[in-house]
């Protein structure tokens, strides 16, 4: 390959909305048969709502004080995240006394916890945090799998050394697909490329979006080091891997990808992690970049 042609080929991926880190990322691009995508953010927008709040108090009582309590709470953790489940949260309990948080922990792929008013709050995963989970509850989260829906769980924890959360509860969050990823996938589909959905979700959700975009392999509930061993897989079997993510959870799966893709609508931790950027997120601008390569490697030898 001429270094003038990959410049060239370069300079037009900007005009298309496509930043390439370096001119040989045509290269990778081109030899790509497996396109591992992230869920929230990337199929989908990643502009989660909360649909629905279910708690109990330590007596296992529902009743609406209990239910405020437990979505202001969690929203006094999340108001520290930037995840796409937080902004939910943090919108839903815009009407609600939030109190403000204090010892405040991320862990990728799994959830946020906090101290607010004196007691310890948790927000995250079902599958971290739903060991002990009262059956309202447990019936809740299997409800929300079950339609598609993300479910997480919330527990206030108070310093009596019972061991029973003061309150706990489930919030369930959606998002909706991109309008452009069924088109996008079919067509990378038809360019020969195999599509698998990677996600730190549920395995409902994962599917429910898998099937509305046509991809039949589906790998979820995975955390971030998973993601990556989902992609050495991949690779051990004999596919060169690109993996389009946006989140912080996705940077080191796109940094172990033959080629990494990022959304420019995305975290910056993803961004500086991958060899090219879809500046507006539209996973359309996937096959433009695949095209690109092939074009501009086909007219020089
Ligand atoms: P994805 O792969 O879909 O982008 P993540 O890896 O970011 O998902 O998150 C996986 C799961 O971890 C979420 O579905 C949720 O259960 C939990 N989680 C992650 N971050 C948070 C958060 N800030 N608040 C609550 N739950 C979270
Ligand atoms: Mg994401």
């Amino acid at each position: 390959a001429t270094p003038t042609a990959l410049m060239v080929g370069t300079g037009r991926g900007a005009q298309l909305g496509i930043l390439l880190r370096g001119p040989e990322v045509l290269e990778q691009t081109r030899q790509v048969d497996t396109i591992v995508l992230d869920k929230t953010g990337t199929v989908t927008t990643g502009v989660m709502q909360v649909s629905g709040v279910h708690a109990v108090d330590a007596t296992g009582a529902a009743d609406d004080a209990t239910t405020s309590r437990v979505l202001a709470a969690a929203a006094a953790v999340e108001a520290a995240s930037e995840h796409p489940i937080a902004t939910a949260i943090v919108q839903a309990a815009q009407d609600l006394p939030v109190g403000s948080v204090s010892g405040f922990r991320s862990t990728e792929g799994v959830g946020v916890t906090g101290i607010v008013d004196g007691a310890t709050v948790r927000v995250g995963s079902p599958r971290e945090f739903a060991d002990s989970l009262p059956a309202a509850l447990r019936t809740a989260v299997d409800a929300a799998h079950e339609r598609g829906a993300t479910a997480v769980i919330v527990t206030i924890d108070t310093a009596d050394g019972s061991g029973v959360p003061s309150a706990q509860g489930v919030i369930v969050v959606g998002d909706e697909l991109k309008p452009t990823s069924a088109e996008a996938i079919s067509e990378l589909k038809r360019m020969g490329l195999t599509p698998v959905l990677l996600t730190g979700d549920n395995p409902g959700a994962a599917r429910h979006v898998a099937a509305q975009v046509g991809i039949e392999m589906v790998i979820a509930q995975v955390r971030p080091d998973e993601k990556v061993a989902a992609v050495v897989e991949l690779q051990q079997q004999g596919h060169t891997v690109a993996m389009v993510g946006d989140g912080i959870n996705d940077a080191a799966a796109l940094a172990q990808a033959d080629l990494g893709l990022s959304m420019g609508t995305g975290t910056d931790v993803a961004i500086a992690a991958a060899d090219l950027t879809i500046v507006d997120g539209d996973l359309r601008k996937v096959i433009d970049a695949i095209r690109l390569s092939r074009r501009t490697l086909a007219t020089i030898k």
